[in-house]
């Protein structure tokens, strides 16, 4: 007795196919759906790309990225370790939205006696 896969199509046996919310998938796609790749780099090089260029780079700015660029702003440079202080956030958070935010060249990280700080790009 055979299925097919929910996801691919491929014809699999029954008894090699995995149940996943109702329905049968293939081996490869079942870790598929278990384990789906890393959310963040195709999504940082996604929304820059469909941001805008230019003086309307800004304006589509989430709030989040416009309270890091903020900061930048008014202090001419910040470190990571410090807007992880000052403004509350979780170090995988800001490093996606630098991430983001470099693609679009909004930000730049330099160095500066030997410590990383971000900058205005
Ligand atoms: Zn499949």
């Amino acid at each position: 007795m055979s299925c097919r896969c929910g996801k691919c199509n491929k014809e699999i046996e029954k008894q090699q196919s995995y149940e996943y919310q109702g329905n049968q998938f293939c081996e490869d796609c079942y870790m598929d759906i278990l384990s789906p790749p890393k959310a963040c780099d195709p999504w940082a090089v996604h929304s820059a790309k469909t941001f805008l260029k230019g003086k309307d780079k800004l304006s589509t700015l989430t709030p989040f990225q416009l309270r890091i660029v903020n900061y930048i702003k008014g202090k001419g440079e910040a470190s990571l370790e410090e807007m992880i202080e000052n403004l509350n956030l979780k170090e995988e958070a800001l490093s996606r939205e630098f991430a983001v935010l470099r693609h679009m060249e909004v930000l730049r990280a330099t160095k500066k006696d030997g410590k990383i700080v971000y900058i205005l790009f």
